[in-house]
């Protein structure tokens, strides 16, 4: 495996991830990726790279295309382009009504939770933020200083407290995962913080980078209800797990709640870059003091997302997101029976956790062996990543667009290489400073 991305070259990259992928990508579509060596790699990790829709699919590259043809200069004023009015509205319809009010727009995850943590402190007046422990909202100070996960402990905000994200796995059972965590929020409300200083909770509505942790039933409602008596604005970040991937439209639509504002980002531009920020007026209106970055809202990725949305609904993906990711969540269940490294299977549609153990009674994470599962299932020819603030969680992300078939062969690779890691069949030198996130 050598070629232009070999082993010491990377030295140039300040991604430590890569050295699981030590191969340069010069290529993709559909499923798969194609490496500098002519290898076809499938890629389960679709929505790190932001490729709901797959690689090069044909309807984000046409309307790419006309963009750049047509109306590349129309980026005046940002946001004042048509692609972008309409894909304003689209996104308008696409939220509960009580979200439905104005949209702004950036360029990623981060720089969108960033800015609807300064517009709902502005807006309310409050100082407050809560979120979850192990809650990944960005990679710049702003959406860092609103986080929970143990990547971004330099940044925290004074004004932000954590709360426990229920963890069904770690607990005896959901419901005492959820009870827990609900009573962990009282107290706080009783003893620490005055609830009306809060302006807003941030919720993964499956907290995606921290597990893939999936809620257990109940418990956002409950979460819902004690924000409503409180004023507390409710954001969903369905950055990851929203869009169809969760196999319905909005991921918090398995919880039931209405958020009173969503982000969106990731898989929105197809693999171009930008994030949305939809939600009410008096909220949203706050904006304007934070808004004009250079090429927000710029016309060409505004057409991409549109080609996005448009295609994700066409084509139904969301209900293929739902029927497929059945398919590979039942073989992972099958896997799991066979493979003593797997201690869970979690999630919904194709937003899919497995969580490895080191022994299933104690629920040891096993770090070490998820990092040789990435680097061996890459060497077989699959794209996988993990998650989880143990970084002992497979996730399971591949485009929108996968077939059975696909579904299958992920799995055939997946297999192989959780048998070869259990034989210690993997070289671990890549691994020799390995120390988790
Ligand atoms: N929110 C969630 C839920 C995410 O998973 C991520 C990225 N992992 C972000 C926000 C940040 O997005 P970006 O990397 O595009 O800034």
């Amino acid at each position: 495996m050598s070629g232009l991305y070999a082993r010491e070259r990377q030295s140039v990259s300040c991604m430590a991830h890569l050295r699981f992928f030590p191969q340069a990508v010069v290529g993709g579509s559909g499923a798969y990726l194609t490496a500098d060596d002519g290898r076809r790699l499938l890629d389960f990790a679709a929505s790190w790279g932001a490729a709901s829709l797959g690689h090069s699919h044909p309807a984000v590259r046409a309307a790419v295309d006309r963009a750049l043809s047509d109306q590349a200069g129309a980026s005046y004023l940002s946001s004042a382009n048509e692609a972008c009015v309409l894909l304003a509205e689209k996104l308008l319809s696409l939220v509960p009504e009580q979200a439905r009010g104005r949209v702004w727009f950036g360029h990623s995850g981060s720089d969108a939770n960033e800015t609807v943590a300064r517009m709902v402190i502005a807006a309310t007046g409050r100082s407050r933020i809560l979120a979850f422990d192990g809650a990944y909202h960005g990679g710049t100070v702003g959406s860092m200083a609103v986080s929970g996960h143990p990547a971004q402990q330099g940044a925290r905000a004074d004004g932000l407290t954590l709360v426990p994200y229920p963890n069904s796995y770690a607990a005896d059972t959901p419901q005492a995962a959820s009870e827990a965590a609900l009573a962990y929020l009282d107290k706080l409300f009783e003893t620490e913080i005055a609830p009306d200083e809060i302006a807003a909770f941030f919720i993964e509505p499956i907290q995606s980078d921290g597990g893939m942790l999936v809620p257990p039933d109940g418990f956002f409602r409950a979460v819902e209800e004690r924000c409503r008596r409180h004023g507390i604005l409710i954001i969903s970040d369905e950055v990851k797990v929203g869009l169809g991937r969760s196999g319905r439209f909005n991921a918090f639509e398995h919880s039931g709640i209405e958020p009173d504002i969503v982000v969106f980002g990731k898989g929105l531009g197809g693999g171009l870059p930008i994030s949305a920020v939809v939600g009410p007026e008096a909220i949203m209106n706050h904006a304007v003091a934070f808004s004009l970055q250079t090429v927000h809202g710029n016309p060409v990725c505004a057409a991409a997302a549109l080609a996005v949305l448009e295609t994700i609904q066409r084509e139904r993906l969301t209900e293929n997101a739902a029927r497929t990711g059945r398919v590979l969540r039942d073989g992972l269940d099958a896997l799991s029976r066979r493979h003593a490294l797997i201690g869970d299977v979690r999630g919904h549609g194709l937003a899919l956790g497995v969580e490895l153990v080191g022994d299933r009674a104690s629920r040891a994470p096993a770090m070490r062996e998820t990092a040789l599962t990435v680097y061996r299932a890459f060497q077989l020819g699959l794209v996988l990543y993990y998650v989880g603030v143990r970084s002992n969680v497979l996730e399971f992300t591949p485009p929108l667009t996968l077939t059975e078939s696909e579904a299958r062969e992920g799995l055939a690779i997946l297999d192989q290489a959780l048998a070869d890691v259990a034989a210690g069949r993997v070289d671990d030198t890549l691994l020799a400073d390995f120390s988790g996130w």
